[in-house]
């Protein structure tokens, strides 16, 4: 078991608390701030131990002095402030003398956001490489370090392995939560255990796909993969995007686990990858020249709804259709609302899912959605996590 920060006194210390809230900003607006209402638990536990509260965290790739502008964390001290309801004193340095001091005048309960980790990366990479001397600087910065970054928890980069290395650390709530949902729950299934994967790529999913087909009584499939499995059936997708390369891999998996994969069986589509263009329906048999499937039909969510009606456990990773067209976000939608009804332990793990799981309304109807795209695929597939991994052991 990793130490928490529960483990901790933090009365007085230098607390340095590594969270993702690496969210997405248009012209300096926050467009959603999921991942920084995520953060605020352990902060907040933080706060109210007396601790100094030191936060890092990344935002964006900083590969030229444009990309800082962008991707300042400034907005983000904002938004912090406000879900916190305290006051968030934002330094625009990685380090030096205004961040020293800044550190060296904290008292209890003060919190301090530092400016974007990744801007150590322009132009040497410091901190995706985690260089030894940017480690060490960061963690003479403090007392205690958490991790709390589950989405670059696959990483290893100074601001969480470098840091961790050197000082007393332990996890925080975020991560103790994503490892309860995406570790125990979904290692000890309640059965009927339900997976649903879509998304469009395959080849980046196949030892997940592998993983996880052992382990669960059905696999629900949409999306791109399911294009590609249904080209390994021998089906004529016409336009569809699907995989080449992993085809011998889908017809191998169909020919071992026949009962347990199930196909669309109709779908909508268009002529082209696009919104807002003419939709075709069909069935999967028999679909139209020209057409490209971008979503799944209402007979597949009829059948789908009846698998996971019956399932107790359901793990979802990847939209079943192009969810971010309005055109082609039914089918996501109807699983999501199925999904809702369904009284099912659901564990939303994946990128664009959650997005979209978010943006349809779904926040709050499942029992987790994971804050890591990379990551929870990395951890259900059962790699180490090396932002995890070098916690210390309680
Ligand atoms: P996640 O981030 O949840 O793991 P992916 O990144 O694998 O999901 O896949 C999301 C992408 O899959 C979306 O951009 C979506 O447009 C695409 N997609 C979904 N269905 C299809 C389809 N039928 N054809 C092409 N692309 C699709
Ligand atoms: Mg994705």
């Amino acid at each position: 078991m990793k130490k928490t920060i529960r483990d901790f006194d933090l009365l007085n210390k230098k607390v340095i608390i590594r969270c993702d809230l690496n969210v997405p900003i248009k012209d300096g607006v926050i467009l959603d701030d999921n991942r920084i209402r995520s953060s605020v638990k352990t902060i907040k536990y933080a706060i109210d131990n007396n601790a100094k509260v030191i936060i890092l965290s990344h935002l964006g790739r900083v590969s030229s002095e444009e990309d800082k502008i962008k991707n300042s964390l400034y907005p983000v001290s904002i938004r912090l402030s406000e879900l916190l309801n305290t006051k968030v004193e934002f330094i625009d340095e990685t380090r030096g003398h205004v961040l020293e001091n800044a550190i060296e005048n904290m008292k209890p309960k003060d919190v301090i956001l530092v400016q974007n980790t990744r801007y150590e990366d322009y132009p040497d990479k410091k901190e995706s490489k985690n260089d030894p001397e940017l480690g060490k600087y960061w963690a003479s910065l403090g007392d205690i370090f958490i991790n709390d970054a589950f989405g670059t928890a696959h990483r290893c980069h100074a601001s969480n392995v470098g840091i961790a290395s050197i000082l007393p650390s332990g996890i925080g709530f975020l991560i103790e939560q994503e490892l309860k949902m995406l570790g125990d729950t979904l290692n000890n299934p309640k059965k009927p255990y339900l997976v649903i994967m879509g998304g469009a790529k395959i080849n980046d999913k196949i030892p997940v796909i592998e993983k996880l087909v052992t382990k669960a009584d059905y696999i629900l499939l949409g999306g791109g993969i399911a294009n590609t499995f249904l080209k390994a059936r021998g089906m004529d997708i016409k336009s569809s995007v699907y995989d080449k390369d992993s085809i011998s891999f889908a017809s191998n998996m169909l020919k071992k686990y026949e009962d347990k994969i199930i196909l669309p069986i109709d779908g909508y589509g268009s002529n082209a990858y696009q919104d807002g263009l003419e939709v075709s329906y069909s069935d999967m048999t028999n679909i139209p020249d020209g057409i490209m499937i971008l979503d799944i039909g209402p007979k597949t969510i009829k059948l789908f709804s009846e698998y996971i009606n019956k399932a107790k456990t359901v793990f979802w990773n990847g939209p079943v259709g192009v969810s971010e067209f309005s055109n082609f976000e039914y089918g996501t939608k109807q699983v999501c609302q199925t999904l809702k009804e369904s009284g099912a332990i659901v564990v939303v793990g994946g990128g664009d899912s959650a997005a979209a799981a978010i943006k349809f309304g779904y926040k709050d109807s499942f029992s987790h959605i994971s804050t890591g795209g990379g990551a929870s695929l990395e951890f259900i597939e059962g790699k180490t996590l090396p932002g995890i991994d070098i916690i210390e052991e309680k």
